[in-house]
């Protein structure tokens, strides 16, 4: 496959730009380094690079690409609102009926606000449960990604209710003290964490499925048992719906799991593909955020016209009966193959599948923790990365990440996705 330019645009990227990419997740250092590669465009269920090869796109911008790239929907919508004025800094109608297609679809978020990344959903959320409950530790679980404010990039210490260590530098160790990290799954660690924190815990901070040490469904109870412990102790529970929000069906995870969070933060495909965050929650805690109480939290950007109505489109569109169920449909007919393949050919291979995503582990264990995914071979998964890639399929450069399906990924896609695994589990079995 020729990559040249892309080659030639990484070395003049390095030069301007830190890395050469404006999210680490996009470099391939994770799957043997070298150039990334630079898109051009990108059309449905497909990517073009500047070299002109096509890709199949599995990666769907980590999420956010739910019906596929340009949605003529989306896209119309766009270039309407912009027609009229990119940024007011005022308040709009769109926003109010916005907010309420949310509560709808979310009926836990009785009072919302809009903000521009998952990032700052989360980090707000914190900042709220902290403002609410007047503690300031926080507990999360092990190698969920809650976006990159100082809190949330602490890990795990040595035990399961250790204070963290900063993962990140440039986060103080006094901000990483209010941190507790457990491994997630694992009810016995959050009593045993509770015990020894109960009564300092603001929140507890929860991916309700976790899609960041790719996809982890919660065990059963896992969910309910985290509620009860965490009321009980006089904390919060929150909900990253970041990725699971309108991913699995039209609304959070919490519907389809029955379990209600305090506070939900949302993200990446509630805006169509344009930059968006929200937050909300109970609305006794919400009375808490500026200008009705004493948190604040504000954004020149916050709710502008643009990604407001991409996100209406795309859940508009997303409303769609059956939707979900294809999506379904087409995740589990995918993983199903790779797993018969992987017999086949012999390979230690699990399938980790909820809905219309899915992650491929180079192991024979399950993987129902941060631990178990660290423990897959990840230079099985890279040898794995670059021979899909080269037959024009394009996942998501790391071992931890979701392979994610789109409305636009037609049965012949799969098809030939399931044709490209098949050649290279050949490749890697011998
Ligand atoms: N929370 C989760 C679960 C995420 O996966 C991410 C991003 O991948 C974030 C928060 C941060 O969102 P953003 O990248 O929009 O800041």
């Amino acid at each position: 496959m020729n990559i040249q330019k892309s080659e030639s645009l990484y070395q003049e990227a390095l030069d301007v730009i830190v890395g050469g990419v404006n999210s680490p997740s996009r470099s391939f250092r994770a799957v043997g380094g070298g150039a990334p590669i630079f898109m051009k465009k990108a059309k449905g269920a497909y990517f073009w690079d500047e070299d002109g090869n096509r890709y199949i796109d599995y990666l769907a911008a980590f999420g956010p690409i739910i019906l596929g790239h340009a949605h003529p929907a989306v896209h119309e919508a766009i270039v309407e609102a912009s027609m009229n004025g990119v940024l007011y800094g005022t308040p709009t109608e769109k926003e109010v009926r916005f907010a309420q297609m949310l509560r709808e679809a979310i009926p836990s978020m009785e009072q919302i606000r809009f903000v521009n990344s998952g990032t700052e959903a989360v980090m707000t959320t914190i900042r709220l449960a902290r403002a609410y409950t007047g503690r300031d530790k926080i507990l999360k679980f092990a190698g969920c990604y809650h976006g990159h404010s100082d809190l949330v990039l602490v890990a795990a210490g040595s035990g399961p209710s250790t204070l963290g260590i900063p993962d990140s530098a440039g986060i103080p160790q006094s901000i990483a003290q209010e941190v507790i990290t457990i491994p997630y799954n694992d009810i016995n660690a959050l009593e045993e964490a509770l015990n020894h924190w109960g009564n300092q815990i603001a929140a507890v901070l929860v991916e309700p499925l976790v899609g960041n040490f790719g996809i982890v469904p919660p065990v059963p109870g896992f969910l309910e048992k985290v509620n009860e412990l965490v009321h009980q102790a006089g904390g919060l529970v929150i909900y990253d719906e970041v990725i699971t929000g309108f991913r699995f069906h039209y609304g959070g995870i919490q519907t389809i799991f029955g379990v209600e969070p305090d506070l939900t933060a949302l993200g990446k495909i509630i805006g169509g593909g344009l930059p968006i965050g929200a937050y909300g929650g109970r609305k006794e805690i919400m009375d808490k955020v500026a200008p009705m109480g004493p948190m604040y939290q504000a954004g020149t950007m916050a709710g502008n016209p643009l990604s407001i109505s991409a996100g209406m489109a795309c859940l508009q569109a997303l409303s769609k009966p059956g939707l979900y169920e294809e999506l379904s449909r087409k995740g589990k007919r995918l993983a199903d193959a790779i797993v018969k393949l992987a017999d086949e050919y012999r390979l230690s291979v699990t399938v980790n599948q909820y809905g219309g995503a899915l992650t491929v582990y180079f192991t024979d264990q399950p993987v129902v923790d941060y631990a178990s995914a660290q423990a897959t071979d990840g230079e099985r998964f890279a040898q794995f990365f670059r021979l899909m890639l080269e037959q024009g399929i394009y996942l998501a450069p790391s071992k931890y990440e979701a392979w994610f399906i789109t409305t636009a990924h037609s049965e012949q896609d799969v098809d030939e996705t399931i044709r490209a695994v098949d050649h290279a589990f050949s490749q890697m079995s011998n």
